[in-house]
């Protein structure tokens, strides 16, 4: 891992003054991993995404991840299943995509530390507040996967909750649209954009931004969400510079 880093280490390189959010807290969901195939890692992804964050990190950003893992399982897709079973393989499914972004985040000279809400000790350390905040004042970029251990939650919710917990100042939550629409606009041509929405109006008009427990979770503790589209490899650094980039969730 270190041999990886050293051999790819490079100065950092910090322009505070340029960023609007120093502490950030990225979501992506599991199917941002897949490309094409919406199934499974598709590592060339996995490399754009994180170039992206390694561009970002350069400038001084403190970053944390949130990764989800509906490219493998969701609790949904367990109908013959107990629910919270389903629900922890869904959780299991979210450490293999936290270990792809850590071995593609360390070929790129990044730092990174793999924390699980769910202890599997050989692979990462356990989700640990303190912790996880130390490791983002030195840089590392922190990836947690097991979303809040436990089931019946998503990891938009742990997002949420991870957010608050490490005093993340904005989500960014990459999709694969670019931005927050009125409605599906594949389908509805007429769907209108939004650059700016309330989170009360995400819960009222039941907008497929996030779910509701996770939207109620930034209200409650006034954390904004910059919705954007994960292809465009300049999002990312307009996002944390406050330009405008897809829609901006807040009061
Ligand atoms: N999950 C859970 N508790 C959590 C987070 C996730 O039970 O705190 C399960 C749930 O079954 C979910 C799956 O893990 O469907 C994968 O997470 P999610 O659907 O949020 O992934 P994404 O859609 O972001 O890829």
């Amino acid at each position: 891992m270190y041999d990886k880093i050293n051999a790819n280490k490079k100065r950092r390189v910090y322009k505070l003054p340029e960023l609007k959010y120093k502490r950030v807290l990225l979501k992506l969901s599991g199917e941002a991993l897949a490309g094409e195939a919406k199934h499974g890692i598709d590592s060339k992804t996995v490399g754009e995404i994180c170039d992206q964050i390694k561009g970002i990190v350069q400038m001084g950003a403190e970053v944390a991840i949130v990764v989800g893992g509906g490219n493998f399982w969701r609790g949904r897709n367990g109908k013959e299943m107990e629910r919270t079973t389903s629900d922890y393989m869904g959780m299991l499914a979210t450490s293999m995509n936290g270990l792809a972004l850590q071995d593609a985040l360390e070929t790129r000279g990044i730092y990174s530390r793999l924390q699980t809400a769910i202890e599997m000790r050989e692979i990462a350390e356990p989700f640990i507040q303190r912790k996880a905040v130390k490791h983002l004042q030195k840089g590392r970029v922190v990836i947690f996967a097991c979303g809040t251990g436990h089931p019946y939650f998503t990891t938009d919710t742990t997002a949420a909750l991870r957010a608050a917990e490490i005093g993340a100042e904005a989500i960014l939550v990459g999709k694969t649209i670019d931005a927050v629409y009125s409605d599906d606009p594949k389908i509805n041509p007429n769907a209108e954009r939004y650059d700016h929405i309330t989170y009360l109006d995400i819960l009222s008009k039941n907008l497929k931004v996030m779910d509701s427990t996770a939207i109620s979770l930034c209200r409650d503790n006034q954390i904004p969400l910059i919705v954007f589209g994960i292809a465009d490899p300049e999002n990312m650094v307009k996002a944390i510079k406050g330009e405008k980039v897809g829609t901006l969730v807040k009061d």
